[in-house]
């Protein structure tokens, strides 16, 4: 009896006795899958993923709105920003629409999957001159289509909006400010800097970042598909995919909240497995990751086991010796006993140019 049921179990499992069998899944069907990189709490903040910077084919991108949704859900983004162009849309005569219908399309699919989205557009005008502005939490879009740059800034600004200084050494070959953009920063109409941008990290803007009080961001910028700007990074012993984000330091998870948090400059920018930022907060973001446990004493050395709760891979050095601790993971680190503080630098951090935090921890 036990054989017959084997026999029919497996037939059954083979698909014999099914109606249809002229179609079959290969590979089976799965559901995509959204992965996130883990963050901490931080100071009782709760830390979101965010990319404030992409377009579609209603400026220069070449996906459709609604798909900047998909690929930010898989690759576990709270919040997305499209920044299309005002200034340069060659795709105009076939697209249709205006300035606002990018954000439009896309907002339906947005809330279905739950991706807090923000409205926004980049001012466009000659780079090492003017250059390109992000304005975030416009109300509409067209009324910043503006000859003057400054006139568009403050119409923006007047909406309300968060504007950012967008990858201030992109067709450049050096990062200085020029003379219209200091002014918009004097006038406090530009209060956001990008020190990434695709795949260009801007050390410069960093230091300006902590001299000028600006907030910091990391961005995709995405014009064609997100798998070519996605990056290799092992947590938890698997290779994951993240793209260029802005950590930001939020006390609600809302539209209101994120503007809060970037008001108050509580910002990190992370890209391929850096992140850059305030002195404080970068502290504060390693100190919530990494753990120590005291696991064995034996002679003059303790050993301690340290934990990485967050899926940022982390290089430090302790005194002479460097240490890799990858997402999600722990190692095995030795010390002399009778230590009572640990002192690390966290090379993979970066606060103002060439210069990386030290953090310390009572053992
Ligand atoms: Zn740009
Ligand atoms: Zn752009």
């Amino acid at each position: 009896m036990r054989y017959l049921l084997s026999i029919f179990l497996i037939a059954t499992h083979l698909g014999l006795f099914a109606q249809n069998v002229n179609k079959q899944y290969v590979p089976e069907r799965k559901a995509a899958n959204r992965v996130e990189m883990a963050l901490p709490e931080v100071n009782g903040y709760t830390v979101l993923r965010c990319d404030f910077h992409s377009h579609t084919v209603f400026s220069d991108g070449l996906v459709w709105p609604t798909y900047r949704i998909g690929e930010a859900w898989i690759q576990g983004l709270d919040v997305l920003a499209i920044t299309d162009h005002i200034e340069y849309r060659p795709f105009k005569e076939y697209m249709g629409g205006d300035f606002n219908t990018s954000y439009e399309l896309a907002l339906p699919v947005a809330r279905d999957y739950g991706i807090m989205l923000i409205k926004g557009t980049e001012v466009t005008r000659k780079q090492g001159v003017i250059g390109h502005f992000n304005a975030l939490f416009i109300k509409d879009a067209n009324a910043i289509d503006k000859p003057d740059p400054e006139q568009a800034l403050q119409a923006a600004f007047d909406q309300g909006a968060f504007i950012m200084f967008n990858h201030p050494g992109w067709a450049v070959d050096t990062c200085l400010l020029t003379e219209f953009q200091q002014k918009m920063l004097d006038k406090g109409l530009v209060r956001g800097i990008e020190v990434f941008n695709h795949h260009e990290f801007y050390p410069r803007a960093l230091s300006w970042s902590r001299d000028r009080k600006l907030t910091v961001f990391a961005s995709s910028d995405i014009h064609a598909t997100i798998n070519d700007v996605m990056e290799t990074h092992v947590q938890q012993g698997a290779v994951k995919t993240f793209r260029p984000m802005t950590l930001v330091f939020v006390k609600e998870k809302s539209e209101e909240g994120v503007r809060e948090a970037l008001d108050n400059r509580r910002t990190l920018a992370y890209f391929y497995g850096n992140v850059a930022g305030e002195e404080r907060w970068l502290k504060s973001l390693f100190l919530a990751s990494v753990q120590w446990e005291k696991v064995s004493e034996r002679g003059k050395s303790i050993s301690y086991r340290v934990m990485n709760l967050s899926g940022i891979q982390y290089k430090f050095s302790i005194d002479a010796a460097e240490y890799i601790l990858d997402g999600g993971a722990s190692i095995q680190i030795s010390l002399p006993a009778g230590k009572r503080e640990v002192s690390m630098l966290v090379l993979n951090m970066h606060c103002y140019e060439g210069m990386h935090p030290e953090v310390s921890m009572v053992l």
